[in-house]
This record gives C-alpha cells, structure tokens and sequence, in this order.
C-alpha cells in the first residue's frame, strides 16, 4: 500500500499521466487532500470513478494516522494525540496554541511534530530516550501528524501556524523521510506552510546540520547543547557523542551563514546538574559573538531523577548569558501537566 500523503505533487502528476489519465486529475486529488481531508480516496468526488477504482486496486491509500486518544490541558491551550499509524506503531503529537498579540486574531498554533517512535540517542532526562529506539517514521506518517491537527484545527476557523520537529525521535537519525515531509510540508501545490515557519531541532548531529544547510531551505534550525563542555554533555546525553561541543557550535555557525537562518541553542537546565554560574560563564564564551540564541529550559518531570533550578537559580543563568551578549530567552512551557511538554512524550505512558 502507497499512501497518497507520500507523494511530492510532481511525483503524483506523473503517475496520473503514466495511468493515462489527464494532469489537472493530479490537482484534483492534490487540493482536497491538503484542505478537504478525505478519508478514503472514493471520498474525492471529483474523481472518475474508473480512476478511483485503479488507484484503489493498485495499492494507494490515503490516510496514515488515526487518532486513538486525546488529551487536552486545562487551560486548552495543549492537545496531545496518540495516533495509530499505518506501520501498526502509535506516535504521540501535541498542539500548543499562543494567544495573538492583535485584538481578535487567531492563536499561534504550533504543533510539535514526531520524527521517530522512540529515540536511540538516550538523553538521560527525556521520556522518550527511556523508552529506546523503536521504529523510523515515513513522510507520509509524517505530514499525517500535521494533516490530523489541520483538520482539528479548520473546525474551529483555525489553522496550523508554525512547526517544530521536537517530538519523538531525532529528525536528523531519520533524514531521508524527515526531509521529504519537510518538501511535502513546504511545497505549494501540498500543504503549502512557508518555510519560515518550520523549525528542524536536533541533538547535534554534524553530518545532519551540513546536508540540511545545503538544502537551500529558509527553515529555523535548533541544536540542543544543554552543557559548554564534552565531559558533562556526555553524561547527559550518551549517545552522541560523535561530534564534539566545538564541532556542534561550528556546524549551527556554519548554518547560519548559508542560510541567514538564526539558530537556537536549546539548553534544558537541572538543578544543580548543569546551572551553576560558572557553567553559565563556559557557555557564554562559546557563544558570544556568533549570532546565536539560546533557549533556557527549566527541565519538566520525566521518567528521571532530575529536578528544574529554583526561578532564582535560572534567572541568574539567564543574566550571566545576557551580560556576556548571548541573546537569551526562557522558555514558556506548555502541557507541563498532560506529559505533553519537551521531554516528556512517549507512548506507553499517555494521559
Ligand atoms: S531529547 Fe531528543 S534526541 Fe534526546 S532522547 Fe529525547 S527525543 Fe531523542
């Protein structure tokens, strides 16, 4: 089975012209997969039957993910979804809604996308790096996640804003299909999400930041630090360990210049792990002058041992930061109470 969610729009149209049939019979399977969301390709009334009929017959399929379970933070402002993918796996993805500055406007609807079913890299403080690898994502399970929360979202007159690849899994472990959605995700004729919005964030694999700089994409880029040193960063993060501190902060540099693209520094603080104030002053050294952001967060419950600083404690992290020129910001957490917050997905543990 091929799911019609895997396809670049160009990929489409040639199979519609290799099945004999006319270009513009592309768009019409194109335009209500990405705003109608039809279930079953025989929902696409615009579609002649025999086609419908050879499409279904030769393996293509619509639809990846169907959601199992719902969870919804108090304020409102978090959805969770489990949803079962057509891979038999089931992959948590989460909504956080921002309210608009301007006076009536529609929130900032972020949705925080999973890459993988579990993660091999084995961050010590994440719930999902507890739970081990389990399988990669497709594309087409990929863009699904977005698709389902689309869908939600149009009900209410509402749309998807922004993207960040910072649920299950390491999108860079999985570049292939990571990037393929991104293209499906971007491409006019497919969803149609500008680049701009899309955020790719990796633990700080090298060899991933230097291919995804030479995409030519306008996407944001963050790389979770989380320690200035390679002893520390280790301990906290076992599995990767293949490119060096220095190695990491070169290669977001390297980012940013062929890109424009700022890139942010994603630093998730435990008490009395890695925020003392003379940790604060190592990593403002290493990245005073380069263009970079850096992003505090105080660490969430998880399955680990850790716990978040005092407000004290990271406000003075975040002072040492900004006197030494690094701009800095710490991050509103959201779904903090429905595991839906970084760190804090993985499937076996839901609700
Ligand atoms: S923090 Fe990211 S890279 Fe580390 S284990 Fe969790 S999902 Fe994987």
């Amino acid at each position: 089975m091929t799911d019609l969610y895997r396809f670049f729009p160009e990929e489409l149209e040639q199979l519609i012209i290799d099945m004999g049939y006319p270009r513009y019979r592309a768009d019409q399977i194109l335009l209500p997969l990405y705003y109608k969301f039809p279930k079953n390709i025989s929902d696409i009334k615009q579609l002649p039957k025999k086609l419908i009929t050879e499409l279904t017959e030769s393996g293509y399929t619509i639809g990846s993910a169907k959601e199992t379970h719902r969870v919804v933070s108090e304020d409102g402002d978090t959805t969770k979804l489990l949803l079962n993918l057509s891979n038999d796996h089931s992959v948590e993805t989460v909504l956080m809604q921002y309210a608009s500055s301007k006076i009536g406007g529609h929130p900032r609807s972020t949705i925080c996308v999973s890459t993988q079913i579990g993660c091999a890299m084995g961050c010590v403080f994440c719930a999902t790096g507890q739970m081990g690898f389990e399988t990669n994502l497709k594309a087409e399970h990929i863009v699904s996640q977005v698709i389902h929360f689309e869908e939600i979202l149009q009900q209410r007159g509402e749309h998807v804003t922004n993207l960040v690849f910072m649920g299950m899994g390491e999108p860079m472990a999985n570049y292939d299909e990571m990037i393929r959605a991104v293209k499906i995700l971007t491409h006019p004729k497919g969803f149609g999400m500008g680049q701009r919005h899309i955020t790719i964030s990796t633990i700080g694999i090298k060899s991933g930041i230097e291919k995804l700089a030479e995409e030519n994409l306008q996407i944001g880029l963050a790389i979770s630090l989380h320690a200035p040193n390679n002893t520390l960063r280790k301990k906290l993060v076992p599995t990767a360990t293949l490119n060096s501190v220095d190695e990491i902060i070169e290669s977001g540099y390297n980012y940013f210049k062929k890109t424009g693209r700022r890139v942010t520094f994603e630093y998730a603080l435990m008490d009395g792990i890695n925020d003392s104030s003379e940790i604060a002053h190592d990593l403002a050294k290493l990245l005073r002058g380069n263009g970079s952001h850096v992003n505090l967060i105080p660490i969430n419950p998880t399955a680990g041992d850790f716990k978040r600083p005092s407000n004290n404690r990271v406000h003075e992290f975040e002072r040492i930061l900004f006197d030494a020129g690094v701009n800095c910001t710490i991050r509103i957490e959201k779904g903090t109470e429905i595991s839906a917050a970084c760190g804090q997905l993985r499937t076996d543990i839901l609700g």
